[in-house]
């Protein structure tokens, strides 16, 4: 057995591990916690910080995605319904349920009796006790609804979905892999792998610290750095086209309402959210085609005054500044198709001994570990041996 050993003053080498994970966002954090609870050793490697890319820049829902429904994508919002109703159970304190108020307008794409049915969908896609209920605000308590712009307004629904805080989630997940005894490596990058007859050869740096480690597995879960970490590999594994697809949100410190509301912007009819955080509003998204270092990902004019646009569209009164604005990267496939009508179903990019995860929800990110477990558990010939360990039951 390889112990922890020092080559020279800078490089050491680490215990050698069942599996290795590239990234220390909800996804990485997902695959360390289930590979570590089902009894595997695992090595967790972030060069930032838990959660500090795209795991803390998203519109921190965890929810089934209503717009899915529109392409018919049923089994990805079923399983993020589920999900959803697991979260709500394991770290009840950071996943709360909430209201999400949806106008309709004269001129919205789709009519009032298409969004009822949505929601029908919606409710029975979520199953018993699962927020399914929703309603149809009467005309006469549209005034209720802080200032809601009522000119040409014909319906108002509500359903329920749920809000977090997407950091806090992925820290507590990591805690959790680190409990289950996955050794965690932050801040360190990973720089190379190569392949040997056992599995692969990884190396990662910090400031001019390296350290070495093998394992029998590498799981690249760098969320939009997936590609750039998989060049790094000797030799190269199988890659997915794939474009990042920049989503800004902005904040306003004054707190428009506590409930949730599903705007539909008029420049392009796209949905966006306007969200209560912490005492102040959060509103997003935006979709940007984006091509230049992950590392560079900024908010831009246009995105800002797009989305503060949405927001005094429809709440005229509501006329603040926004005090901040940040953006993340989706990972989505690349086609010749809108981002938002791009599949969100999460893909694998696989080779032996090797798997890379590109795209996913931060709802589904224990679904996605469990299928990526067993395909890790394949990989190392353990699938008779091992069961993939059911996470839903370790609370956060
Ligand atoms: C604008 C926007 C809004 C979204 N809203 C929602 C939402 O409301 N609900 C929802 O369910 N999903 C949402 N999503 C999707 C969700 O946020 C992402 O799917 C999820 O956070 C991706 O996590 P990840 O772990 O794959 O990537 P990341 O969180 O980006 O993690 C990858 C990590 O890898 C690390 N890394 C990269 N290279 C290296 C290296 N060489 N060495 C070591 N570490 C490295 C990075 O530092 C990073 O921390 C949204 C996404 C976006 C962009």
């Amino acid at each position: 057995m390889i112990t922890d050993t020092t080559i020279n003053s800078r490089t050491t080498i680490e215990p050698a591990v069942d599996v290795c994970v590239v990234g220390g966002g909800i996804h990485g954090a997902g695959v360390a916690q289930a590979a570590a609870a089902s009894g595997l050793s695992v090595a967790l490697i972030e060069k930032s910080d838990w959660g500090a890319s795209t795991s803390s820049k998203s519109s921190k829902l965890i929810h089934g995605g209503l717009r899915y429904l529109q392409s018919a994508d049923f089994a990805l919002v079923r399983e993020s319904l589920r999900e959803r109703r697991t979260l709500l159970n394991i770290a009840a304190d950071i996943v709360k349920p909430n209201w999400f108020y949806l106008p309709v307008y004269e001129g919205s794409a789709h009519a009032p009796w298409k969004i009822r049915l949505g929601l029908i969908l919606y409710r029975l896609l979520a199953g018993r006790n699962n927020l399914g209920s929703f309603k149809q605000i009467p005309k006469s308590d549209w005034g209720k609804l802080e200032g809601l712009n009522t000119f040409e307004l014909r319906a108002v629904f509500a359903y329920q979905d749920a809000q977090t805080d997407d950091r806090q989630l992925t820290q507590r997940v990591v805690k959790s892999a680190a409990e289950h005894g996955a050794k965690l490596y932050c801040p360190f990058k990973f720089t190379t792998a190569e392949k040997t007859t056992l599995g692969y050869r990884v190396t990662m740096t910090q400031n001019d610290l390296i350290k070495t480690i093998n394992c029998r597995y590498l799981v690249n879960a760098a969320g939009p750095w997936v590609n750039r970490v998989a060049d790094k590999i000797d030799p190269k594994p199988s890659m997915i086209n794939i474009d990042l697809v920049q989503g800004t949100h902005i904040e306003f410190s004054q707190q428009l309402s506590e409930r949730c509301f599903y705007l539909e912007a008029q420049q392009d009819r796209r949905a966006v959210f306007v969200l209560p955080l912490k005492g102040g509003t959060m509103v997003g998204t935006t979709e940007k085609l984006f091509d230049a270092n992950p590392e560079s990902v900024s908010p831009s004019a246009d995105e800002v005054s797009y989305l503060t646009e949405v927001v005094q569209d429809h709440f005229p009164h509501f006329n603040h500044r926004p005090n901040n604005a940040w953006a993340g990267l989706r990972v989505l496939p690349a086609t010749e198709q809108s981002p938002f009508k791009r599949s969100r179903e999460v893909l694998y990019g696989e080779s032996e001994s090797y798997l890379a995860i590109y795209g996913g929800k931060l709802t589904g990110y224990r679904a996605t570990a469990a299928k990526v477990m067993a395909k890790v558990l394949v990989g190392l010939q353990m699938n008779t041996t091992h069961a993939v360990k059911d996470t839903s039951k370790i609370k956060l």
